[in-house]
């Protein structure tokens, strides 16, 4: 279908807040320039509201959410250090490949896609590791796994989390339960385009950065000069700070701050509930077990007889609205349907259900 009737249908459910819409076509900043400087701050201190943390390094990286999940491991690993990794799904393996790519000793804990991790598994996986990383909500299945045991027997190790999918959609709270690095993405539940890394580390991991980690553009102390400043608050220039983008991240986390962070969670999971009992209500099957669901992202079983492809196309050329096919081994077998940030609203969901229910007759 041509780009400009696909526009003439109107917008589709977007997951963008509309402040952040209204907030990318203000004139561009300088990255140097005080008024640009000030929204940054304003950025951080919000972040760290919706991080619950104090973490002075808590600040968005120039990239999606995969340069938050490398800037994590490349300046927390030395060559040979032993890194234990859970992984069940794509995000997992990611963060296996990326800390293996780094010199890291990967120890993969695996677990089924669909199945939560089990923490004990991972804690036992490694008597001195340096890191032990998880995803919070697994994406490319719509797992929820479990953190807070995992905070509180970490041992020595720094707790690393994804939270790509988890912040701001359902509660993550990175001081009390004792997570050490976190990276996260603008365009899942902060209803933001893509484009930034909202990142956050404890004071403990940062006495641990390593000096010249292998990536110098993502190398963090020499980014702290830019975002912290120097012992002044004077800051320095690193690399060019994507303006706009932070300048929309700046209004969509005053849209999540406006409506309050619990109020946001709350309206994540009564939309995504709702969806998912409509799926059940028309007969289909849900991949993941109610207790380890994920209310922001829902895999769907493919019905019999129904081809994936069309189905998606479908949607998207007909009602402007994109569900995502599966990934790895589920690739062909489920659909998943993000209900995230702005998007999470019963009107969208009920359009969904009507228009999925409608296309599978077809
Ligand atoms: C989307 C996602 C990522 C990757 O983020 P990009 O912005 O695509 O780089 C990592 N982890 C999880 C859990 C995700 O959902």
């Amino acid at each position: 279908m041509p780009l400009l009737e696909r526009l003439l249908m109107g917008p589709g459910p977007s997951n963008v807040y509309p402040e952040v819409m209204a907030a990318a076509v203000e004139p561009v900043l300088g990255h140097l320039d005080p008024i640009f400087l000030g929204v940054l701050d304003e950025t951080m201190a919000r972040l760290r509201e919706v991080f619950a943390t104090t973490n002075p390094l808590t600040f968005p990286i120039s990239g999606t959410g995969s340069a938050g999940m490398e800037a994590a491991l490349v300046n927390s690993i030395s060559p040979g250090q032993v890194v234990v990794v859970a992984i069940n799904g794509l995000f997992g393996m990611r963060m296996a490949e990326v800390a293996s790519r780094h010199g890291a000793e990967v120890i993969a804990v695996e677990f089924p896609w669909g199945k939560p991790v089990n923490p004990e598994a991972l804690v036992s996986a490694h008597p001195s590791p340096a890191i032990i990383a998880v995803v919070h909500a697994e994406t490319s299945t719509g797992v929820v796994n479990d953190l807070t045991w995992l905070g509180a027997n970490k041992g020595d190790a720094l707790l690393l989390v994804d939270s790509v999918t988890s912040l701001a959609g359902m509660p993550l709270l990175i001081d009390d339960w004792g997570i050490d690095l976190s990276y996260s993405g603008t365009q899942k539940c902060l209803g933001v385009p893509p484009g930034l890394s909202p990142f956050t580390a404890s004071p403990r991991a940062l006495e641990r950065f390593v000096d010249r980690p292998s990536s110098w553009y993502l190398d963090l102390s020499l980014v702290a000069a830019y975002v912290s400043g120097d012992a002044t608050g004077t800051r320095s220039y690193h690399h060019t700070a994507p303006s706009t983008q932070v300048v929309g991240l700046h209004a969509g986390l005053g849209a999540i701050l406006e409506e309050g962070l619990e109020a946001g969670f709350a309206r994540h999971e009564e939309t995504g509930r709702a969806l998912q009992a409509g799926l059940e209500d028309m007969g289909l099957d849900l991949l993941v077990d109610a207790p380890h669901r994920l209310a922001q992202l829902t895999t769907v079983m493919i019905p019999d007889g129904v081809d994936d492809l069309t189905t998606r196309t479908s949607l998207r050329e007909r009602y402007s609205i994109e569900i995502g096919g599966g990934v790895g081994p589920l690739a062909g077998k489920v659909w998943r349907i993000g209900c995230m940030g702005h998007s999470a609203r019963m009107a969208n969901v009920l359009t969904l259900l009507a228009a999925l229910e409608e296309t599978i007759a077809r």
